[in-house]
């Protein structure tokens, strides 16, 4: 039975790698360096295990990893990472032989979705998703690009396989290596996956966790546990376990989100530019990205602002809006906070109406009846005129019964008025 390593010692291989990663890019070109593949499959059922490491006791292989009846050196010790200069790790997809029910944007969200997984993790590797592959029509190894796409004629996921992950790794020297990095990794599901949202995601989380160096686990509970049942979507684990998560730190050095601080509540005026501001300190003083989206209320055009910062002109109606703001370190990982923007009514106006006749004024934004409030004139009898763009007044009548005398208005305001909005108008 195979015994997970103690952390000490992998402490200090640890530290022996950083010192010999050091001597190769000095002497680089004197060290030949190996490339092999490494291909790991995913398939349907709950009695796949079929490398001969079964046992009772939790263990989560690594991707370079001798599997019975494999020797060193294209496997083994030094466990196979990606070089930091690699970190995180950029994949892409491509579309081509999805299967029927999948639409593109869900596959592309489910790709993000799977990511999160790991890059949530506070490991010093993190997973970048960049979308379609850029160039190219289908996904090839050896091409020096990490891609996700689905089987085609090359048949490479087959039998009760749902997906693979195909591998390469270098290392160096050729005998007894002292490096073993990832160079490549490409991800193929199968075509016919069937109709289960959640257990395609699973699967997804599941390759990419071969795709920054895990093998499979013999715990069933892990999300690299090497089967499922897509038939009962409580199989297809949705996140890697504590076990993993910790694994993953082995593997690579604990790596700590940032600590995100923002404005936890805002009030604004109607139609008034608002700025929100977010603050990130990395532990490990890496640079952090920030990524703002609304998540309810009107839709306003958040425009970016200096770091952190971002900036919109408030609804001119009375609103709740809600925003979500996420910085992510240099791996990714992610720290988020939710801000609530409340927009009230001003109600006020600049200057004052006469009390007989015409008068000019600006409003400062709000809804029609916080109009006819804001300038204390009575309803029966007050009128407001704006000029519309071609030169016409448009007319509002707080007191009218008919309705079409306001459609004009209502339609050029329809969810109240901006703040700084030019008005005549007639009290009595
Ligand atoms: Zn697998």
């Amino acid at each position: 039975m195979t015994t997970p390593r103690p952390l000490l010692l992998r402490g200090f291989r640890l530290a022996v790698l950083l010192a010999v990663c050091a001597l190769t890019v000095v002497v680089t070109d004197r060290i030949p360096v190996v490339t092999g593949n490494l291909a790991h499959v995913y398939s349907l059922g709950e009695d796949v295990l079929t490398n001969g490491k079964l046992t009772t006791q939790e263990l989560i292989g690594l991707i370079g990893d001798c599997e019975v009846p494999e020797l060193p050196p294209h496997c083994g010790d030094p466990p196979a990472r990606w070089s930091t200069a690699e970190r995180p790790v950029a994949i892409c997809t491509f579309q081509s032989g999805r299967p029927p029910w999948l639409a593109e944007a869900q596959f592309r969200q489910m790709v993000v979705d799977a990511a999160a997984q790991w890059n949530d993790a506070e490991a010093a590797i993190g997973i970048r998703y960049n979308g379609d592959c850029a160039s190219g029509a289908r996904w090839g190894t050896s091409n020096r690009r990490n891609e996700i796409g689905f089987d085609d004629e090359r048949d490479r996921v087959s039998g009760r396989a749902v997906a693979v992950t195909l591998t390469t790794t270098s290392w160096s020297p050729p005998i007894n290596p002292t490096v073993r990095n990832i160079i490549e990794t490409d991800i193929v599901v199968s075509e016919i996956f069937g109709n289960i949202p959640e257990c395609l995601v699973s699967t997804l989380v599941h390759e990419m966790g071969h795709a920054i160096g895990f093998g499979h686990s013999t715990d069933i509970n892990d999300v690299m546990y090497p089967s499922l049942n897509s038939f009962s979507a409580a199989t297809c684990r949705a996140a890697p376990s504590s076990a993993e998560v910790s694994r993953l730190r082995e593997l690579y050095g604990l790596n700590l989100r940032p600590r995100l601080s923002t404005q936890s509540a805002v009030a604004a005026a109607v139609g008034a530019l608002v700025s929100l501001n977010a603050l990130a300190v990395d532990p490990e003083n890496e640079a952090v990205t920030y990524e703002w989206i609304q998540t309810s209320g009107p839709a306003v055009a958040l425009q970016p602002g200096s770091t952190g910062q971002v900036n919109f002109t408030a609804p001119v109606s009375v609103s709740i809006l809600e925003f979500r703001v996420t910085a992510r370190d240099r791996y990714l990982h992610p720290a988020s906070a939710t801000v609530r923007v409340t927009v009230t009514g001003v109600g006020t106006i600049s200057g004052t109406l006469p009390q007989s006749g015409l008068g000019l004024f600006v409003f400062n934004g709000g809804t029609s009846d916080q109009l006819l409030a804001a300038a204390a004139c009575p309803q029966s009898t007050a009128v407001f005129w704006s000029l519309d763009a071609d030169g016409q007044f448009v007319a509002y009548v707080p007191g009218t019964t008919v309705s079409s005398v306001n459609a004009a208005w209502l339609a050029k305001f329809p969810g109240g008025l901006p703040a700084g909005t030019p008005l005549l108008g007639r009290c009595r």
